[in-house]
């Protein structure tokens, strides 16, 4: 008789659960928006006329929901919104995620984006809480361009002081997104580098997306990957880092001289959907399995309606299986998604 595989009896015999799409991708990778207000009014983003458009769920509802997609493989935890730090209660989520556990018994890798309008009051509170890192949009190095983007006076020195609180607190990599729009705000991208530098921060350019409330977007106004690095390369030398991880969106650069880093996300001009890992959870507790989404999936309904815990698990496993292949940004017949980014969730 042939000798057992000594691995069906190793632990490693059991699997960990892994969610994954119809086409074999690893889902673990969550976004939650905890609300849909904002204290900013971003030009590119939103009208400056529409407030929030959906509702919020308490604290200890996100707290289930979130669990459930932890008991089947997700790792990555990061909350948005609208703007995540006006929710009342943030901290005792983060404390509440903290202590949750992956099915192989780890923590999550927990995250935050934020404006970072009110970062120089939390940073601390949240690092205690149990938050391991952050990352703060912002469009702008110079404070008039950056005010006017956000429609709000003081904007730019309340950011600054709390991306500052957010180093010191020890939320590390401090990561800060730059959305570039052409003619707008790319006369931003040198000094973007050297703001990299200066404050040991990895600043990321993102390709502008058509997920904003008006119609702005346009194929023209994208600043493309290759040219921000021409750009940048110009002035300090970059030289490319190897990826972390197949699902990473970022193509990631440092300089010749080793000091500081700087990522580009190219959803539009370098699509990475073929490795997405993510899967989003709105304000008000519908799945949506790709930004540019058609439809959503109402779980919190499924939970108000008393479904239990597993035919919830099950709901988002079927979900998940439906996960769009890809966005079709640029193509003929392109539609804009049911919601726009800030009511997504970022
Ligand atoms: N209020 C938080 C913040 O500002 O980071 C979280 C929500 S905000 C919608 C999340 C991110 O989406 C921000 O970095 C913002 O710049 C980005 N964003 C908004 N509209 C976008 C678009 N049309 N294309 C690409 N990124 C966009």
């Amino acid at each position: 008789m042939a000798a057992a595989s000594p691995t069906l009896f190793s632990p490693a015999a059991t699997p960990t659960p892994r969610l994954t799409d119809s086409l074999g991708r690893v889902i673990h990778d969550l976004r939650v928006s905890i609300t849909d207000r904002c204290n900013y009014k971003c030009i590119y983003c939103r009208t400056g006329e529409i407030g929030p458009q959906y509702p919020e769920l308490s604290i200890e509802e996100y707290l289930r929901l979130i669990k459930l997609f932890v008991d089947l493989g997700i790792e990555k935890v990061r909350l948005t919104g609208g703007e995540p730090l006006l929710r009342r209660g943030l901290l005792d989520l983060v404390r509440e995620l903290a202590r949750l556990r992956t099915p192989a018994g780890e923590p999550l890798d927990l995250a935050l984006t934020t404006n970072g309008h009110l970062l120089n009051g939390l940073a601390a509170p949240l690092k205690n809480a149990g938050l391991r890192r952050a990352t703060v949009s912002m469009d702008a190095v110079d404070a008039p361009t950056f005010e006017r983007i956000t429609r709000v006076p003081g904007s730019f020195q309340a950011v600054l002081t709390g991306i500052r609180a957010a180093r010191t607190a020890g939320l590390a990599p401090l990561k800060i997104n730059c959305v570039l729009l052409r003619g707008f705000n790319d006369s931003q991208i040198e000094a973007f580098a050297q703001f990299a530098r200066q404050e040991a921060v990895v600043v990321r350019f993102i390709e502008f997306m058509p997920l904003e409330e008006d119609r702005l977007w346009s194929p023209e106004m994208v600043v493309p990957l290759t040219e921000i690095v021409a750009r940048v390369g110009r002035v300090l030398p970059l030289v490319e880092l190897p990826p972390r991880e197949l699902s990473e969106t970022a193509r990631r650069y440092t300089f010749s001289d080793g000091v500081g880093e700087i990522g580009i996300i190219a959803p539009v001009s370098q699509a990475f959907c073929g490795a997405c890992s993510r899967v989003r959870l709105t304000s008000d507790g519908k799945i949506r399995t790709c930004l540019f989404s058609q439809v959503e999936h109402d779980l919190y309904g499924r939970f108000r309606a008393g479904a239990s815990d597993a035919e919830l698990g099950a709901y988002i496993v079927r979900t998940v299986q439906g996960k769009e292949a890809r966005h079709h940004i640029g193509e003929p017949g392109f539609l804009k998604p049911s919601r726009s980014m800030v009511h997504i969730g970022g």
